[in-house]
């Protein structure tokens, strides 16, 4: 079942219907909304042999027939989910040889589907070599490409993939997959700071650690022109320890557009459970350094996503300026 993503889904189920698919798509959206989940869905729908619309097949329960089995437990020989944790490693120039091996090789099933997850993470060496096989694709071939943002991909490539893009969920949406998910402890704030994303409401209901350590975020938020420089320096040591730079600048983005908006129009924000805090906030920072600090959040964001660089540093820079 999927949450969500309804005019995508919608989309894909018609071209199918229509054999109207593309041999390349690029699913592009903010992290942990449910892209990938798409993308496997449409890999299981593809192969195997479902007696109803795409559109619908993703609204019911999952299916359990046996090659939708062998996809979730990557054991399909025909589905490959090609996967690298953000700036920890690149997808280089041997897989992308493999994957043009392997899409070449004869196949009893529909396709032959390749998911570059994180996609961000390629090489350059990698995405040239990879030129070649997007430009010529065998008849079987489907690629999925799954990342945040498809601008960092040459005009070349990006010329022969279909963008499509993935918006956070509703809060209603994210209400519907806690319940479906039988996640029965969460409430107003936990919404909010999920920020539409399935994969983050996940974490804040569950895990225990994660939420310890997502609470930080919100402290800092809460308390940040009153912090000395001393504990914003240790704030950004704790993040970068446990991997939370990114949290960090996606919450600050929102908590300081709803600063803005509330300064500006008074009207609906996105974090409401926090709009105390941020009414008082709002009497004591400028406007203009609001305008400021998004800026800067949106630019450290950027250059993050697109240049291999110190993300720490940045952050810190950051954090020091607010
Ligand atoms: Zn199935």
């Amino acid at each position: 079942m999927i949450f969500g993503h309804k005019k995508n889904i919608l989309f894909l189920s018609q071209k199918i219907k229509e054999g109207n698919l593309a041999h390349s798509y690029f699913f592009e959206g903010i992290s942990q909304i449910g892209k990938k989940k798409v993308a496997i869905e449409l890999a299981k729908y593809l192969e195997g042999d479902h007696n109803l619309s795409f559109f619908d097949f993703t609204q019911k329960q999952e299916c359990l027939c046996k090659i939708c089995n062998q996809i979730d437990k990557s054991i399909f020989p025909d589905v490959e989910v090609v996967t690298v944790q953000e700036q920890k490693s690149e997808i280089g120039i041997k897989n992308i040889k493999e994957i043009e091996r392997k899409s070449s090789l004869a196949t009893p099933f529909p396709f032959k589907i390749f998911i570059f997850d994180e996609s961000q993470n390629f090489s350059h060496q990698a995405i040239s070599a990879l030129l070649k096989t997007i430009e010529e694709p065998r008849k079987k071939s489907f690629f999925i490409f799954v990342g945040q943002n498809s601008a960092f991909l040459p005009q070349t490539i990006l010329s022969r993939l279909q963008v499509l893009r993935f918006t956070p969920l509703s809060k209603n949406e994210i209400i519907d997959f806690l319940e479906y998910n039988n996640i029965k402890n969460y409430n107003k704030k936990i919404i909010d700071l999920s920020m539409g994303r399935p994969g983050l409401v996940f974490n804040l209901a569950l895990d225990n650690s994660f939420k310890k350590y997502y609470n930080i975020i919100v402290r800092f938020l809460i308390n940040f022109n009153k912090t000395p420089i001393y504990k914003r320096l240790e704030f950004i040591e704790t993040l970068n320890k446990v991997e939370l730079l990114n949290d960090f600048l996606d919450l600050g983005v929102i908590w300081f557009r709803d600063l803005l908006i509330l300064k500006e129009t008074g009207n609906y924000i996105n974090l409401k459970s926090f709009q105390d805090t941020l009414e008082t906030q709002m009497k004591e920072i400028d406007i203009e350094d609001i305008k400021k600090i998004i800026n800067n959040f949106e630019e450290v964001k950027r250059t993050i996503t697109f240049y291999n660089v110190n993300a720490r540093l940045l952050v810190e820079n950051l954090v020091l300026g607010l």
